[in-house]
């Protein structure tokens, strides 16, 4: 027995656990929990709580439907939620086979799988995430959409607002659970917030912004509002992106850092960012996994339309952020496609096997983009070699279809399994007549 595994046992029994919830993530991005009495928690740890996969999006093909979930006695946490009366704790899990082999379809694996790629080179993986969200009166609407909880905008403190006592509740309740945030504020649209957390390791960071979305649902739960993590839920407002930070690390070695170099940003670091950006839009279905995903990418408002990297240049697909001279430990890059919504392990995965090509490669990083992409015409932004992201979630398809890339770091079932479930949701919303339509056409054709 592990010294982990025997304190997660110490701890139940020192506290009085008597729920211990078991977490894991579908293919599709959804938490799923299982809660198992204390007794049996040492059980699951030698042997894994088995589980009929195919009931789970995306886990198993029918005939191999048997699946263990085995506790990850690193991510013990007591939930701060209803912890007075019945204290509960829960655990992430692995998933495996009978037989011991990993589950290809649990998203986890997947991320551990890029990770140990990037290891073979002498790399570990960070990431920190800007997760915007929107904050409503409630998950009902009429026809006039959606109603957010204020009009406030950007950075504004709203005296006696919502939002405000929301973000206080809601870091709060992160930190308890072990996770640090390093920024929140008002975003651009009414009801929108945004909470950064502090950069960690790609793996923690995956399994906290799942703990984070739920955190971010119970604390509105609690104020008797809706939070919502879709990615452009108010027509004519910002979408909810989740802007990501990346880095390597070769030991204690930031290996984008160069002192000497532009931006300060090294060799391995520029061909990182060239792998981004030339396997970006075969990798869009995965960071952008919805129709109304492209919503917000078409939108405007500071969602990124084109394939460019810049360093102010806030309409770039990559930023090069600025930092503090000598903090050469901070230095990264922030993709800022993705949106809230995302399965993070599988998003995870896909832009560092991105990177990892481009630096294996040795691509060439294109000029940067100096202007702002909306301020080009067509021509222009084609002359320069600005490509667009894919337009819709059946053009992101079509190009991941055709990606070896994305195949080999899904792995075969997932990559299948996305593929199929998406293009379903494709075809079903080209059945829809939409309001726009109707608007638009009825009275004058
Ligand atoms: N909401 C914008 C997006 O969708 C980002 C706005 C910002 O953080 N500057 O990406
Ligand atoms: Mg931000
Ligand atoms: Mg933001
Ligand atoms: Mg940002």
């Amino acid at each position: 027995m592990s010294k982990q595994r025997d304190f997660v046992l110490r701890t139940i029994e020192e506290r009085g656990v008597k729920f211990v919830r078991l977490w894991f993530t579908d293919v599709a991005g959804t938490l799923k929990s299982v809660a198992l009495a204390p007794a049996e928690v040492e059980g699951a740890f030698a042997e894994g709580l088995g589980f009929d996969g195919s009931a789970i999006e995306g886990m198993t093909r029918a005939y191999e439907s048997d699946l263990l979930a085995v506790p990850d006695p690193s991510t013990f946490q007591l939930l701060p939620w209803r912890s007075e009366t019945e204290p509960t704790a829960r655990m992430f899990c692995d998933l495996s086979t009978p037989n011991g082999e990993p589950a290809a379809a649990d998203p986890r694996n997947v991320l551990r799988r890029a990770l140990a790629r990037a290891a073979e080179r002498g790399f570990t993986y960070y990431t920190h995430p800007e997760i915007e969200f929107y904050l409503l009166k409630s998950a009902e609407f009429g026809a006039e959409g959606p109603v957010p909880v204020d009009r406030a905008g950007y950075f504004d403190n709203v005296p006696g607002g919502t939002a405000h006592d929301f973000r206080r509740a809601s870091v709060n309740m992160l930190e308890d659970l072990g996770i640090s945030v390093e920024f929140s504020h008002h975003e651009g649209g009414p009801g929108q917030n945004e909470i950064d957390l502090r950069y960690a390791d790609a793996l923690t960071t995956a399994d906290n912004i799942m703990t984070f979305r739920t955190v971010v649902k119970e604390v509105a739960i609690s104020q008797g509002v809706y939070a919502t993590f879709m990615p452009k839920p108010l027509a004519g407002q910002p979408g909810s992106g989740m802007h990501t930070h990346l880095s390597l690390f070769e030991g204690d070695t930031n290996a984008f850092y160069d002192p000497g170099a532009k931006y300060q940003l090294s060799q391995t670091g520029r061909r990182f960012v060239a792998g981004l950006l030339r396997h970006a839009p075969e990798f869009t279905a995965v960071t952008n996994q919805y129709i109304n995903s492209y919503k917000r990418l078409w939108g405007g408002d500071e969602a990124p339309s084109y394939v460019s990297w810049g360093h102010l240049n806030r309409s770039a697909l990559v930023r090069v952020p600025l930092y503090k001279p000598g903090k050469g430990g901070s230095a990264r890059v922030e993709y800022r496609a993705m949106d809230s919504a995302a399965n993070p392990y599988l998003a995870f995965s896909v832009m560092l096997a991105a990177g990892l090509k481009g630096i294996e490669e040795e691509y060439e990083l294109p000029p940067e983009a100096e202007h702002s992409m909306g301020d080009l015409s067509d021509g222009e932004r084609r002359a320069m070699g600005f490509d667009p992201l894919p337009t819709s979630l059946d053009h992101a398809l079509a190009l991941m279809q055709r990606s070896e890339l994305v195949a080999e770091t899904l792995g075969d079932q997932v990559f299948s399994y996305l593929i199929r479930e998406k293009s379903q949701e494709v075809a079903a919303y080209r059945q829809q007549v939409t309001p726009y339509e109707l608007n638009s056409m009825l009275g004058t054709i």
